[in-house]
């Protein structure tokens, strides 16, 4: 059994809530209802084409916490994001949020293990790739690409020394 980390080097959560709190699309007909209890982006498009929510309201060009540009104000800010694409392979994760194949998501929704997606949040938490080697004595885990299907102990412990080696920059 997994536990959830509370209190190991005084990690100071007992869960991390998840709310939506955007949606971007290039056309607002992609979205196929129409209340507007989340905020919805149509046509906000960055230099590629893609569409994204507002810029002042993301973590990743905000990360000093000023949500003075985001119109719906700091309850409507985004600390990352999950950009769909259409027939894009694999996956990609970084500070800003993951990106995977739009066709992949929404397939795989119903599975218990989508280990992509997990994967890419990994990095979202700062956790490496292991192309090039593996730890002694450790084969399977999530962040080991393909060598898990679903978060394992040995991915647990690599988010506690994540933590043990930059909790002094958060005052713990
Ligand atoms: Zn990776």
């Amino acid at each position: 059994m997994l536990d959830d980390g509370t209190g190991h080097h005084a990690w100071p959560y007992t869960s991390v809530p998840v709310s939506i709190v955007g949606w971007a699309v290039k056309n607002r007909a992609t979205l196929q209802w129409t209340d507007s209890s989340v905020d919805v982006y149509a046509g906000v498009l960055d230099g590629s084409g893609a569409p994204r929510c507002a810029p002042g309201c993301g973590r990743f060009f905000h990360q000093n916490g000023d949500w003075s540009k985001c119109p719906g104000g700091a309850a409507r800010h985004y600390d990352q994001s999950l950009w769909l694409t259409e027939g894009f392979q694999g996956g990609a994760g970084g500070d800003c949020g993951q990106r995977v194949g739009q066709e992949y998501f929404t397939g795989a929704l119903g599975q218990k293990d989508m280990h992509i997606h997990p994967h890419e949040v990994g990095h979202t938490f700062g956790l490496d790739d292991f192309y090039d080697w593996t730890p002694p004595g450790q084969c399977c885990f999530l962040m080991n690409a393909g060598g898990a299907t679903h978060i394992t102990e040995f991915d647990t412990w690599m988010l506690r020394d994540f933590w043990r080696r930059l909790k002094n920059r958060y005052g713990y």
